[in-house]
């Protein structure tokens, strides 16, 4: 590996934003300028991720408002994918729905089972602008689709139902990060 080209490795770990905060139920705005200061936030994304051994981050998640997620995530078949997506669109979300267990940055320490498409494909730009498409199956599909939601100001505990919901939404009314009246 070409020294320097650690993803993160001159990024500022970032305080996460939380269940409850704004910035996470605001569909996040098209980034227009891929200069400098798009790719020092996808470091800090990177450097927030890693830092919380996350598998992926959005920018609301550190606060910006801007259509940018970053990911290092294994599929069902331990293959690893690492990249990052400047104003991603999901083009596909098919195959089966299976319900795992999923969890959030933006809600530490809790996850519940939520269903998702089995195969996902994101399209979108790099840091430099330049196209890029990015396909997933199981558990790295499951990411994309989970990222993809954040931009649009969508969270998991939204695609889960029932008495896992009211479990979810109960342990995150309890938890320490929990904010209060
Ligand atoms: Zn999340």
């Amino acid at each position: 590996m070409r020294h320097g080209s650690i993803p993160g490795a001159r990024g500022r770990v970032r305080p996460l934003t939380l269940l409850g905060d704004e910035a996470l139920r605001t569909p996040c705005r098209e980034v227009t300028a891929f200069g400098p200061e798009l790719a020092s936030l996808v470091e800090d994304l990177f450097a927030t991720m890693y830092a919380a051994r996350g598998v992926g981050l959005a920018a609301n998640q550190v606060g910006e408002e801007l259509r940018v997620f970053v990911y290092d995530c294994p599929d069902d078949e331990d293959v690893r994918h690492l990249g990052h997506v400047v104003n991603p669109r999901l083009v596909a979300a098919d195959g089966i729905v299976l319900r795992g267990p999923e969890g959030c940055l933006s809600l530490p320490g809790l996850e519940a089972g939520t269903e998702r498409h089995d195969h996902a494909v994101v399209a979108g730009f790099t840091v430099t602008g330049e196209p890029v498409t990015v396909e997933g199956t199981g558990f790295f599909a499951r990411c994309l689709q989970h990222e993809c939601d954040h931009l649009d100001g969508r969270l998991y505990v939204d695609h889960v139902t029932g008495l896992r919901r009211r479990r979810v939404l109960r342990q995150a009314a309890r938890a320490p990060w929990a904010r209060r009246g």
